[in-house]
């Protein structure tokens, strides 16, 4: 992020577990290689089992095909079943959220995210810092893009 960002006096997020990032909607939650790593701990299974049985190759904005995990026929994430299934284990987008540059790259976006999130605006003051700290993380695992590569 080059210009200043709006949330310099830090923004106030806590999860109250409500689950509804995680259900009803369609949506892309994308994988790192840490983060299939995490999977195969925590579902005990090999790389290959996990992205055919939990993944689905979808197209990003730049039109590369990139891993993301399916969802159910009635848009809850596959791995939501009565809360996340591998919670301690999940990606490190939903461990980043609600702090991904799309969203904190305006106080509008944030405030629309708010819409859908309950503990957007509540809850921990979170400093300018851990916001960043949270964008630079997910900079540093890139999602799993099999365009050009031999998957
Ligand atoms: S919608 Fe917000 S409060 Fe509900 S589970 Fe997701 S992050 Fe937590
Ligand atoms: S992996 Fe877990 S936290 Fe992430 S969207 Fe799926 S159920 Fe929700």
């Amino acid at each position: 992020m080059t210009k200043k960002p709006f949330f310099t006096s830090g923004l106030k997020f806590s999860c109250n577990r409500c689950s509804s990032c995680c259900r009803y909607d369609s949506g892309f939650v994308f994988l790192s290689e840490k983060d299939l790593n995490k999977l195969m701990f925590a579902l005990n299974m090999d790389k290959d089992s996990i992205i055919k049985t939990y993944c689905r190759w979808v197209t990003d904005w730049k039109g590369d095909e990139v891993l993301s995990l399916r969802e159910k026929s009635n848009k809850d994430c596959i791995l939501w079943d009565s809360g996340c299934t591998v919670y301690t284990e999940r990606p490190l987008q939903c461990v980043t959220f609600p702090f991904w540059d799309s969203i904190v790259s305006s106080a509008e976006y944030w405030e629309i995210a708010g819409t859908g999130c309950p503990g957007i605006n509540n809850g921990d003051l979170h400093t300018e810092k851990e916001i960043e700290s949270a964008i630079e993380m997910r900079a540093c695992q890139p999602i799993i893009n099999r365009t050009g590569a031999d998957l």
